[in-house]
């Protein structure tokens, strides 16, 4: 019997606003790959803790409504708003909610991919902790005044000075956190996309992931 061809697991990481969702989507439809925005994951808990009204000192009930999460939650409305983001940042510096929804993400990674290639998950600590062994690594950053620029563009009626400071402090939240904060895995691509078009970004994230994991491509 033939052996089935191994599956492989990408790995993107970085600060919000560098182009991460943009990359995975593009890199999941070219290489055919499931793929999976764990910063949902993150949002949907803070969805539900604005919605009960609970502050991110509210540990343990936090931790209770984490336990019912699943990786299906990432689908539904409201999760893309500043203020969920500004929450899902603070409930991201717990230990015990990270460790729950980290082996959601793990789960996922080898879950079995059908049809697909392999496996494309996108977030902070991909790289580091939860899939260090990951076949490729991918870590996208920019200046944070061209990352508030484009996050301004995807809202309406914001100004760029309060996302600017919004995702300073964001930044910092998850930068200084101590469990997994943002940072480069050793052995990741960085690509610096303060100057570079989008296009081209893909493009050579594609040309790392095609180096590292010689995958079929499924569209020119
Ligand atoms: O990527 P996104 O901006 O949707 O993530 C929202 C927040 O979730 C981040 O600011 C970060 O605090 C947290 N997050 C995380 N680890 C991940 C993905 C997101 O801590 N893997």
């Amino acid at each position: 019997m033939d052996k089935e061809p191994k599956k492989v697991i990408i790995a993107i990481d970085g600060p919000s606003g560098a182009g991460k969702g943009t990359v995975a989507h593009y890199l999941a439809n070219k290489f055919n790959l499931k793929i999976l925005d764990t910063g949902l994951l993150y949002r949907v808990v803070a969805k539900l803790a604005l919605q009960q009204k609970l502050e991110p000192d509210h540990h343990e009930k936090l931790v209770e409504i984490t336990k019912n999460v699943t990786v299906d939650d990432v689908t539904q409305d409201g999760l893309r708003s500043e203020e969920v983001a500004a929450m899902a940042s603070k409930i991201a510096v717990i230990p015990e909610i990270r460790a729950i929804l980290n082996q959601i993400q793990r789960d996922f990674a080898v879950s079995n991919p059908g049809d697909h290639q392999g496996v494309i998950l996108d977030g902070r600590d991909i790289g580091t902790v939860i899939y260090p062994d990951a076949d490729c690594k991918i870590y996208l950053t920019a200046d944070q005044e061209i990352r508030a620029l484009r996050r301004m563009k995807q809202e309406d009626n914001v100004c760029q000075l309060e996302i600017q400071r919004m995702m300073a402090e964001r930044d910092k939240r998850d930068s200084s956190r101590p469990t997994a904060p943002l940072n480069a895995a050793k052995d990741a691509y960085i690509i610096d996309t303060t100057h570079l078009p989008i296009d081209e970004v893909c493009e050579k994230a594609a040309y790392y992931v095609q180096n590292s994991c010689l995958l079929s491509t499924m569209t020119a």
